[in-house]
């Protein structure tokens, strides 16, 4: 069972979208369950609505689960497990106050609380687990053997004040529940695995479960991409016109070791390896994924990409092919045949354009645009630029751009519109 355990407290990032693909490629793979775990415990983060957006993310990439859950449904068996554990003496109450805590590391001072004075106590108290009697060990597919002192580990806290429980336990307990077997998720992460392991060997859970902590994306300054930077979010990127395909493409080609640079994801399924991925971070390159989104864009059915800019024929995709020699994002193409059919105006060349609206509007039908273009020229009198850029701005909206040649046969049915 594999899972993608996003929390509703912020946009979904570039890098948390690379652990949902991965996640998914791999439960593809394997035949295994795929499920989707919205951890939702911090109730004073939480943003209403965040996890509705993240599951139409997942929708637009074509991610689909076999169950949803939300981790606040589980607060009930995160309350038992924490009380078993104190129970079994491997958690205590810990009354420290947030001044008594300011230091680096828990003095360990409520370890040895005894039950008197734990009855006669009023004041808040969080619960902490022990810390390990011995070094965690892990193997992790990409990091390779990982291990953690009990002091690194230390005693920390799995039940809040309030009695909610923490991240670390509301996930180790749930990945539990939920039979997870291969845990993949980012690197950030990689300093909560040897407690969530604690958690789970305290609790005398003996399954083994495996990991792949994926280097995090740093920006194109070499700095770790910001989670709560707009610019880094899923949304973003496709709100300027980067396909979810080409994205994809991008995310699983970033630090790995792949066949061929442009793919589809039944492509990428039929190789994608894990232990392929590099050990170390990489640069989000912007330019490569302009370039991946042309290729893309050409590779989309035409009708299809007509659609995905507001349109609805086969020539107006083929328009659309045409114009990623100079624009590389759907929303820049679309602004671009937008244009096309925006009214036309130029004070520089205002007789001739109005002369040539003029003339097109009564003028027959051409086939090749040689024809459509001498006709215009004879009928108008007008002569080398005066001609051109006039016919140019009246086609395309633009003193320049794609050759009229390449335009005319994807236009040439909408003449009365576009002259305008
Ligand atoms: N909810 C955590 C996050 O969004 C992920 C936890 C995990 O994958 O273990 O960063």
């Amino acid at each position: 069972m594999y899972r993608f355990a996003p929390s509703p407290t912020r946009n979904l990032h570039i890098g948390n979208l690379r652990v949902a693909i991965f996640n998914y490629i791999c439960a593809k793979q394997s035949g295994d369950m795929f499920i989707v775990r919205i951890e939702d415990c911090n109730k004073a983060k939480n943003i209403e609505g965040k996890d509705q957006e993240i599951l139409d993310i997942l929708a637009i990439f074509g991610i689909s689960y076999d169950a949803l859950y939300y981790q606040s449904e589980n607060f009930k068996y995160h309350l038992q497990f924490a009380s078993s554990l104190v129970d079994k003496k491997k958690a205590f109450a810990c009354f420290c106050t947030q001044e008594e805590l300011k230091t680096d590391k828990y003095s360990g001072k409520c370890l040895h609380v005894s039950d008197d004075e734990l009855l006669n106590n009023n004041l808040p108290f969080t619960i902490r687990i022990k810390k390990p009697e011995d070094t965690i060990h892990f193997t992790d597919t990409i990091k390779g053997n990982m291990s953690f002192t009990s002091s690194d580990v230390d005693s920390f806290v799995i039940m809040n004040q309030d009695k909610y429980p923490t991240y670390n336990f509301a996930c180790a307990t749930d990945d539990m529940i939920q039979g997870i077997k291969y845990i993949i998720r980012g690197e950030d992460h990689i300093s909560n695995t040897p407690k969530q392991e604690l958690i789970r060997k305290s609790i005398g859970y003996e399954e083994e479960i495996k990991y792949a902590h994926l280097p995090i994306i740093l920006n194109s300054n070499g700095k770790k991409m910001s989670k709560d930077d707009e610019g880094s979010s899923v949304k973003w990127f496709l709100d300027q016109g980067y396909m979810p395909e080409a994205i994809m493409n991008y995310l699983i080609l970033l630090g790995n070791k792949v066949p061929t640079e442009i793919f589809s994801f039944t492509e990428a399924l039929t190789w994608f390896e894990l232990k392929n991925i590099s050990k170390s971070s990489e640069k989000f390159d912007i330019d490569k994924l302009r370039f991946i989104n042309r290729e893309h864009i050409k590779l989309v059915e035409d009708v299809e990409l007509s659609k995905r800019i507001g349109y609805s024929c086969a020539s107006i995709g083929k328009l659309a092919k045409l114009y990623t020699q100079e624009a590389s994002t759907t929303a820049n193409i679309k602004d671009k045949i937008d244009t096309i059919f925006a009214l036309k105006s130029s004070d520089e060349y205002k007789e001739g354009l109005g002369k040539l609206k003029t003339i097109v509007k009564d003028a027959p039908y051409f086939e090749k645009f040689d024809e459509f273009k001498k006709y215009l020229e004879k009928k108008s009198e007008l002569k080398g630029k005066n001609f051109l850029i006039p016919l140019q701005i009246l086609l395309t909206g633009k003193k320049s751009g794609p050759d009229l040649a390449e335009i005319y046969p994807l236009i040439k049915n909408y003449l009365q519109e576009i002259a305008k």
